[in-house]
């Protein structure tokens, strides 16, 4: 016995121990054949040597336990090393991360307009309905509200389909002048090429008191941030229709992949819609209480300024969290 409990001390795994274990104390095992035998003998030897088997088994189990102990915390050892994680690979070759294009993009915006004294103002995600559409002249029944398919709650609140209910906030909360900025996260029920559910907006509003602002403040500040941001490009002004403005302006740029020779992307037409403006249509002012002022007003989707000057053809890919799409702006 002593001999196989010196084998025990010496096993050098949970393996070998077991089969150390089979070996003493399985089906054919030297113990359980021992025990087998006290049948065969007469009372009193059967008494004898069941007491020393007995007192074997005991002195091989206390053996066995005391190495199953040892070997297991080797063992689990062995495993968290496996399995620890190797803090030294951050340290090699560690690749810095970069903003989102989408991100980039809006604060380059942010940027300009920060610089001429604008304020950046936030909104809630989850608005009602007169700060999304009455305020903003687009009453229950006005026709224009078709244009926007609404993800309503079962409240009646809804996700802001755009962000001019932060102008009306904004006006609400403070007097004139406001000279504003409002970008954010926007939704509608849209989803193809060119639409996804959750979009950004970035919209401006500059409000003064008398008839200080005119369209012509408007064409000018828009004409230089589009230069700013798109550099060389041929700039129009198409008369439109917003329910917020009154005159209202759509503004195109020479496309920027064909320089306004004609392709795909821009029709053939040689010009790329980027921004909604126009004037402030005084039945806004009646909602926020606002007397003798004039203001202007401008919007435009971050996601195509985004596409346009990276030049990205596919909208999705801008929220498809490709690790070889983002790598490619850092
Ligand atoms: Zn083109």
């Amino acid at each position: 016995m002593q001999d196989l409990i010196d084998k025990i001390k010496a096993s050098k795994d949970l393996a070998q121990l077991e089969a150390l274990r089979v070996s003493v104390l399985g089906k054919k095992g030297y113990l359980t054949t021992q025990f087998a035998k006290l049948k065969e003998l007469n009372e009193r030897k059967k008494k004898e040597l069941a007491k020393s088997l007995n007192e074997e088994k005991e002195a091989f189990n206390k053996a066995y336990e005391q190495r199953h102990q040892e070997l297991s915390k080797l063992a689990l050892n062995e495993d968290m090393k496996k399995d620890a994680l190797n803090f030294s690979y951050f340290d090699e070759g560690c690749v810095s991360g970069a903003l989102h294009p989408i991100n980039s993009t809006m604060d380059r915006i942010i940027d300009y307009f920060v610089s001429l004294n604008f304020s950046v103002e936030k909104g809630p995600l989850i608005e009602d309905d007169f700060h999304n559409f009455e305020a903003l002249n687009l009453p229950k029944t006005h026709p224009a509200r078709d244009m926007q398919d609404t993800f309503y709650f079962d409240d009646g609140s809804l996700l802001r389909t755009q962000t001019s209910p932060v102008q009306i906030r904004t006006m609400l909360a403070q007097k004139p002048p406001v000279r504003m900025i409002a970008p954010g996260a926007v939704f509608r029920r849209d989803f193809d090429l060119t639409h996804t559910p959750m979009f950004h907006q970035i919209e401006g509003l500059v409000v003064e008191e008398g008839a200080k602002v005119s369209f012509a403040n408007l064409k000018s500040i828009l004409v230089e941030f589009l230069h700013y941001f798109f550099g060389d490009v041929k700039i129009r002004f198409r008369p439109s229709f917003f329910p917020f403005t009154e005159p209202s302006a759509e503004v195109d740029i020479s496309c920027v992949f064909c320089k306004g020779g004609g392709c795909r992307v821009c029709k053939q037409t040689g010009w790329l819609e980027v921004l909604g403006s126009g004037v402030v249509d005084p039945n806004v002012y009646k909602f926020v209480n606002y007397q003798n002022v004039s203001g202007y007003a401008f919007g435009l989707g971050i996601e195509r300024f985004a596409m346009l000057y990276h030049q990205i053809p596919d909208l999705r890919s801008l929220f498809e969290g490709d690790l070889r799409l983002l790598e490619q702006f850092r």
